[in-house]
């Protein structure tokens, strides 16, 4: 008898590949189990096993497997079927998920680079002999590839002995030397438990008559408390006592003082208490709730429209609080994790360290250790916070997934392959786990709203504010107007420096917004604000430079750059812009007394950079804060009294088809900044198109009313949510040779789908590291079979790379392209 495994390799290979194994090893391997196996000439890679059988492969010997790495799987069944599923659906490999999927460290192959570990402290007699020899390896020589190792060893197969020095923290992997995510702990005190009542005080103060020094320093705490509310720090308690660091820690060593540490990004400010118990609900968020509830017993996809400031992370609590509860694991997926410290020490003051945060970027110790966690379903990451790459986390107790701002395109990776969509995915796999999920938003998607329409996904919506604040005051300033009655300095309205100098006056902070999306510029007539559009498309034209031609993405339209406006036959046609720097330089010579910050991928590439940023404001160190889109990402800031919407025009003109639709939702969410506390809140957004119905829509609150304009757009071109879209990308470096390609390609795309297809068009960045790259598109109804599409594609495919003049152009993918 012979056994077999078929074995997922963590390469972009369309098959599973087939392996050879003994009786004895028949008996203990499991699918989901990690094996070192053999592949090409001389690799070794780590697999998955998928599946055990007996028959032999045609097409090749199998070869014997290495080593068996795990004594039980460590990748669920669900996860390989959620990743059969990604890989269908997103027309890649499941080798590609793979990679994907798991920490770098549970896939060691003979091409890693080994490092020894700084920051781990080495028990050299726990060490057995060979991993002895690697470890001194190491200290003479700071990099090692795992083939030097085998040499070292004198040992074929070395990466189960790699993956016990990982578990001992002797070594890393050098592609896994990410930055470490260390929230910062800053030391407080405050008066001991025995100090409550003002006897217990009274009489400490007497006994301290003989000690003068200790004496000092609490009465300097109480100084400190009767001119704040916020949290006394250790070091501010230093100063204002004028004392050492010893005579502190001797009076918390008596009780005295008692010492307490808080994470910077979790410092609670002015007025609130650090409070464990979970809000109780207003009407509304019951209603919510209970809407929710019944949803859920129906089993359906659930959608929270909240508008801003609704309070629908309490109606999250809530529920997480049921499910874990019940012992389930929940899922909070975020669609971008650097931004929302916010929320992350929110869900920590209600659940403590059953919430466990999941980045790409975080170590491979920290992401292994949540990994084993939530394999182990340990309380300890009941709660999994995460940007869309948790969704690969073996979970086996899911009870819940939340999608919180369900809208955000960065939930759609974008490269490498799979290009997954993890909100579209995070459906996939609550219906695999049998668990529940709730998508949130205050400007939900036009896929997910159309869900809703269609009855697919259940529905409950918060249309009030918590607390009854109002909804913001919006007003839109005709900028073409103001700059014809001379009203405007640099790109400041009247209105807006007035609005501005007000919101200073009483102390209210301001968020200017301004974004410059995008590479090429778009082509705007200063004088009109006209900016040319495509009569095939609903899209703007974007200005090709170098031809000096305005192009349109998603048809092969294109016309030359006119000299005057088509609208108004001025000759001021713009193609500049302008950014946050800009707008940042002119508020210095505006209002020269107020502090100015700016938020943006300039100001926050380093560490902490975010956080940095958003503690300052929140600290109210930054009076006027300056930034691009990441300001809408649900930040809760209680002083805003005034946004500021620089021009709403760049965006408007976006030449995509889901411009209007993001128009709607990102100026609805940066205007929800405004005003999260009593007073009404103030926006202005200025404009060269104040009549645009996006604008109006926006001002009025009128969601219903974009959806219904937008979907009757959708319908004529053919786009999502009742089509599905599929973006074929070519690439290689001879152009000519690209073209052909792409040509042949398309056209037999066309033979079968008809004018559905769209292309071969260049991308505005038509090169890209010496690439050629042109795209293609493929709509197609939603009812119309995807596998049946698929197939047809999968068959063009398979006649292209039998064409040798085509050899080496490469085929991306892109299902559901955002
Ligand atoms: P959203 O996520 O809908 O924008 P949040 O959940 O951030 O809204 O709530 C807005 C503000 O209202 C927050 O400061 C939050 O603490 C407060 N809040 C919401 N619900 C309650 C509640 N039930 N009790 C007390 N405060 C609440
Ligand atoms: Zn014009
Ligand atoms: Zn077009």
């Amino acid at each position: 008898m012979q056994y077999f495994i078929n074995v997922v390799l963590p390469v972009p290979i369309e098959k599973l590949f087939t392996y050879s194994i003994s009786a004895a090893e028949a008996e203990i391997i499991k699918p989901g189990m990690r094996v070192a196996v053999p592949f090409g000439k001389s690799k070794i890679y780590t697999a998955v096993v998928a599946e055990l059988h007996q028959t032999p492969p045609e097409a090749y010997q199998a070869k014997d497997i290495e080593h068996i790495l795990d004594d039980y799987p460590v990748i669920t069944e669900i996860q390989l079927k959620f990743w059969k599923w990604i890989a269908q659906y997103y027309l890649c490999s499941v080798g590609e998920v793979f990679r994907a999927a798991v920490p770098g460290a549970l896939l060691l192959e003979s091409e890693t680079l080994i490092l020894r570990n700084e920051e781990g402290i080495v028990d050299e007699n726990a060490l057995k002999d060979d991993e002895y020899l690697v470890f001194e390896a190491l200290q003479h020589q700071s990099i090692l590839r795992v083939q030097e190792i085998s040499q070292i060893l004198n040992k074929k197969n070395v990466l189960p002995l790699l993956d016990r020095l990982l578990q001992k923290k002797v070594i890393v992997l050098k592609e896994e030397v990410f930055e470490q995510y260390k929230p910062k702990l800053v030391r407080y005190v405050k008066l001991g438990k025995a100090y409550s009542s003002e006897e217990d005080l009274a009489e400490l103060l007497n006994s301290l008559t003989r000690a003068p020094k200790q004496s000092q320093v609490v009465l300097a705490l109480f100084q400190l408390q009767a001119v704040s509310k916020k949290p006394i720090k250790v070091s501010d308690l230093e100063k204002a006592a004028n004392c050492s660091a010893a005579s502190i820690r001797s009076l918390i060593d008596k009780e005295i003082l008692e010492e307490y540490l808080i994470q910077t990004d979790r410092v609670v400010y002015e007025g609130e208490k650090e409070n464990s118990d979970l809000k109780s609900l207003n009407p509304y968020q019951e209603k919510a709730l209970k809407d929710i509830k019944i949803s859920f017993q129906e089993n359906k996809t659930t959608l929270l429209h909240g508008v801003t400031s609704s309070g629908k992370t309490e109606v999250y609590v809530k529920l997480i609080d049921a499910y874990i509860q019940q012992g389930k694991q929940v899922l909070y997926l975020l669609p971008e994790i650097a931004l929302t410290t916010q929320l992350i020490s929110r869900l920590q003051n209600y659940f403590g360290d059953k919430v466990a945060v999941f980045h790409s970027k975080y170590n491979v110790q920290e992401r292994v250790e949540v990994w084993n966690n939530v394999l182990g379903n340990k309380p300890k990451a009941q709660i999994v916070i995460g940007a869309r790459s948790a969704l690969f986390l073996p979970f086996y107790e899911l009870g819940l997934i939340i999608v919180d701002e369900e809208h955000e395109s960065s939930f759609k990776q974008y490269d490498p392959a799979p290009r997954y969509h993890a909100r579209d995915a995070a459906i996939v796999l609550a219906s695999l786990h049998g668990s529940k999920i709730l998508l949130g938003s205050a400007t939900p998607s036009m896929e997910s709203f159309y869900n809703v329409k269609t009855s697919k996904y259940g529905y409950a919506r918060i249309d009030r504010r918590y607390g009854d604040v109002l909804m913001p005051e919006m007003e839109i300033v005709d900028i073409k107007e103001q700059t014809r009655k001379k009203r405007i300095k640099g790109h400041f309205s009247e209105r807006l420096i007035e609005e501005i100098t007000e919101a200073l006056e009483l102390g209210e902070q301001i968020i200017l917004f301004q974004n410059r999306r995008g590479y090429a510029p778009i082509t705007e007539c200063s004088t009109c604000g006209h900016s040319p559009q495509c009569p095939n498309c609903d899209v703007s034209l974007t200005f090709h430079q170098h031809r000096k031609q305005l192009r349109c993405h998603y048809c092969s339209y294109h016309m030359a750059l006119q000299k005057a406006c088509l609208a108004c036959g001025s000759a001021t046609i713009d193609t500049k812009g302008f950014g946050t720097e800009q707008v940042e330089q002119e508020l210095h010579g505006l209002f020269p007394n107020a502090t100015v910050g700016r938020m943006d991928l300039d100001t926050t590439r380093g560490k902490h950079g975010y956080e940095r940023i958003i503690t300052s404001f929140e600290r109210q160190e930054i009076d006027i804060l300056v930034g691009t889109q990441m300001l809408t990402k649900g930040l809760d800031f209680r002083n805003v009294g005034l946004v500021g919407i620089m021009n709403a025009d760049t965006l408007l003109n976006f030449p995509d088809f889901r411009a209007h639709e993001r128009s709607f939702q990102l100026l609805t969410q940066v205007a929800g900044r405004a005003g999260r506390t009593q007073k009404r809140g103030k926006v202005i957004i200025q404009s060269y198109n104040p009549y645009h119905q996006i604008l109006q829509q926006v001002t009025t609150s009128d969601f219903k009313g974009m959806f219904q304009e937008q979907l009757y757009e959708r319908e004529q071109f053919k786009y999502p949510p009742i089509n599905r879209i599929i973006k074929i990308t070519f690439k290689h470096r001879d152009y000519n040779k690209l073209n052909e390609a792409a040509e042949w390609f398309t056209q037999s795309l066309r033979n079968v789908f008809g004018d559905n297809v769209l292309g071969p068009e260049y991308p505005p960045v038509s090169r890209i590291r010496n690439l050629y790259l042109k795209n293609a598109m493929l709509k197609i109804h939603k009812d119309y079979s995807l596998g049946r599409t698929k197939n047809s594609i999968k068959k063009i495919e398979h006649s292209f790379n039998a064409i040798a003049q085509f050899r080496g152009v490469r085929i991306i993918y892109n299902v559901d392209h955002i």
